[in-house]
């Protein structure tokens, strides 16, 4: 919306009917917004949506039987509303359909620092993915830059007491620095891949979507979580066509005892979309002979853990279509010459991902 705001808008009128939300501004504005905006004002009756009280001096309006606040600037911007208590809502498992996004300010968060927040946490995870990336296939740093500052494992690159941690974090978040370095890491002089911002990027667009869509405090942070998780799996995948053992006996218990929080699949849920999800790709592994890997299965696995069932059956169908238009792709481009295997892992990651994110 490219409305110039020259003042704090203020609403003078407020109207809800069986379509939208209208109000009308003290500078003479008038805004509307489809009813379906606001979750809350849908379910309400009539006479809930006709009881409201001007606050903040008209900054919004608060619908006291159905505890709904909106402010003029959510309405302007379109800024969705957080809860701020977590209403008993049904469990992911037992409603796959898409909820309407929550629109309308909560005055009550202040949603840009929580937006802010998410993205500062997603670069960090992002940068955790990093590490994960570089280290856990069992090629340090310090190893492929030969003779790197970064190994603490030779004695003239242990870090001096103090100067430690804040700096060799650079190698990993490399956003700031990357553009106007050439790639080069101001702590060790490596050159890194192109790889680290993109993944850092990618985290960061990942909780800003997950922050947009997915109004509950539990199954945002796990959805969070498992997206970090998963980018991790898919970019080691792509360069090392391995899916690491080492990252999926945790994720799997780590899945598990996430599934006894509220806000997710029930541990009985996340035990049956296991149990499918390495079942049905156990089964692809055997008909396709060698087609799909013993990792991608595994992987299959623990996203069935995460998602449980029934979401479980979307996320892991949405993977393989993605695999099979890549697959085309390299097929028509000509690139896939390695005896008809491919990397299915990457796809089912990011299936995965954007099941988690829509169903939230
Ligand atoms: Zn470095």
């Amino acid at each position: 919306m490219s409305t110039v705001v020259s003042d704090t808008p203020r609403i003078i009128e407020m109207q809800v009917t069986d379509e939208v939300i209208t109000a009308r501004l003290a500078d003479g504005r008038t805004i509307s917004v489809p009813l379906a905006w606001s979750w809350r004002l849908s379910e309400a009756t009539p006479e809930q949506r006709s009881n409201f009280e001007y606050i903040g001096n008209g900054l919004g309006v608060h619908w006291p039987d159905v505890d709904e606040d909106i402010s003029a600037t959510g309405m302007l911007y379109g800024i969705p509303a957080r809860p701020h208590k977590s209403p008993a809502r049904p469990r992911r498992g037992s409603q796959p359909t898409l909820c309407p996004p929550d629109m309308g300010l909560h005055l009550t968060t202040p949603s840009a620092a929580a937006l802010g927040l998410s993205i500062l946490l997603g670069w960090l995870a992002g940068a955790a993915a990093n590490w994960a990336v570089d280290v856990l296939p069992g090629r340090g740093p310090g190893k492929a830059g030969g003779g790197a500052a970064s190994d603490p494992e030779t004695p003239e690159a242990a870090p001096t007491p103090g100067r430690g941690g804040p700096i060799s974090a650079l190698h990993y978040l490399t956003l700031p620095w990357y553009p106007f370095r050439g790639g080069v890491c101001p702590h060790c002089g490596e050159h890194r891949p192109l790889r680290a911002p993109l993944l850092e990027a990618a985290t960061i667009v990942a909780f800003a979507l997950a922050w947009l869509l997915i109004p509950d405090p539990w199954p945002l942070a796990t959805t969070c979580l498992y997206a970090a998780f998963l980018l991790a799996i898919l970019v080691i995948d792509f360069e090392h066509r391995r899916v690491l053992n080492v990252m999926l006996a945790p994720a799997a218990v780590v899945a598990l005892l996430i599934s006894f929080l509220p806000g997710g699949p029930t541990p009985v849920q996340a035990l049956i979309g296991g149990a499918i999800g390495f079942g049905v790709f156990f089964l692809l592994a055997l008909i396709g002979r060698g087609a799909m890997g013993m990792g991608d299965v595994k992987l299959a696995g623990v996203i069935g853990l995460m998602t449980g069932y029934p979401l479980v059956i979307p996320a892991l169908a949405l993977g393989i279509v993605l695999g099979g238009v890549a697959a085309i792709v390299l097929l028509v481009t000509r690139r896939a010459g390695r005896k008809g295997t491919m990397a299915y892992a990457p796809y089912l990651a990011l299936g995965t991902i954007i099941v988690l994110l829509a169903a939230g």
